[in-house]
């Protein structure tokens, strides 16, 4: 049995839910309001359990979404599980959408700190601008520093942070009218250099007319064993599904058993992660035109990730026969 190898983790993240309060352009994940399931209070207990005992040398796991506080109890009690399980936690991200007013911000900053939350991380970025008034960004910023101390709120962008200070704090802002402020060019590259883009999931559908494209063969030199035995950059999501790097949409294995992952994954049970982690995205083109009809797009791709995920897109829409292509949703909601 051809096995492949994925080490421990050492940093990671459990995505409470894939559901946002927000469908935002850059997001790796497709979260929007679409998606309804939350992970259950037991499988939270579970992986705290499952992480101390099979991947113990942790920085540190943080508490993601979609939109963490749509479920406050759960993230609550998330953070009451981490510091019961000896599992150190790093931050809690958030949107900031929920910070309407002072008192509540206050009020769930404060819970969550006294039960052990240690820093917060909050997103600030043109994307989410389109959806959060920068009023309630600033608002959180603001109101978390006071709770967790200066060093211990980590604002992703300040570049953004500064730079939307410009815009209308009580409206939100359409991207496009960003982008005509400070030019499509302009714009791109700091996406990239102030936000690390990632050219997949809804970047990769929404935002690829921000960037030069190329042809497929141009993204056929390597392949990507790197990404999926990546220990710095894991997730677990809502359904169990064990994802490496930035490679969302994709599942290798059921995180229930993270020793079993770790003892290797079976690839003749998850054939296009073998044909990934092998062949690259060569393989999977090749694999999607013999057996899906799969045409390249005439305009190219603008990274490897972009390739990847339409060939994904495609073979899911023709089969369920790929137990690694999940959870589904993610292609519908791109
Ligand atoms: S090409 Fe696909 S499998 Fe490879 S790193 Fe990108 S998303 Fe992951």
């Amino acid at each position: 049995m051809k096995k492949l190898k994925i080490p421990p983790f050492s940093s990671g993240g459990l995505i409470l839910s894939y559901q946002c309060s927000s469908s935002c352009r850059h997001c790796i994940y497709a979260s929007t309001p679409r998606w309804k399931d939350w992970m259950s209070e037991h499988d939270v207990e579970h992986y705290m359990d499952q992480i101390r005992e099979f991947a113990p040398n942790q920085r540190g796991i943080h508490l993601a979404g979609g939109e963490p506080f749509l479920n406050f109890d759960l993230t609550l009690r998330a953070v009451e599980l981490s510091v019961e399980h000896g599992v150190p936690l790093q931050y809690v991200e958030t949107n900031a959408h929920w910070c309407e007013d002072d008192e509540l911000t206050a009020y769930q900053m404060n819970m969550l700190r006294e039960s052990g939350l240690p820093a917060i991380l909050i997103s600030v970025s043109p994307f989410h601008n389109e959806f959060t008034p920068f009023e309630r960004t600033d608002r959180a910023i603001t109101i978390a520093r006071e709770i967790f101390g200066p060093y211990n709120v980590l604002v992703y962008t300040s570049y953004f942070y500064e730079q939307l200070q410009d815009y209308n704090p009580h409206a939100t802002v359409p991207l496009n009218r960003y982008l005509n402020t400070i030019g499509h060019e302009a714009a791109a590259q700091s996406f990239v250099e102030h936000y690390g883009l990632i050219p997949s999931g809804r970047a990769a559908s929404k935002l690829n007319f921000l960037y030069q494209k190329q042809p497929a063969s141009v993204f056929f030199k390597n392949n990507c064993s790197a990404e999926f035995t990546n220990p710095e950059h894991i997730h677990i999501d809502p359904y169990g599904n064990y994802i490496t790097s930035f490679c969302s949409g994709i599942s290798l294995g059921d995180a229930h058993q993270l020793n079993s992952i770790f003892e290797g994954i079976d690839l003749q049970e998850r054939p296009i992660i073998e044909i990934l982690a092998t062949t690259g995205v060569e393989g999977l083109l090749k694999l999607a035109q013999d057996q899906f009809d799969f045409k390249v797009a005439d305009e190219g791709y603008i990274a490897k990730c972009h390739l990847c995920q339409d060939i994904r897109a495609h073979i899911v829409q023709r089969t369920d026969q790929f137990e690694e292509l999940k959870p589904v949703e993610f292609y519908r909601y791109l």
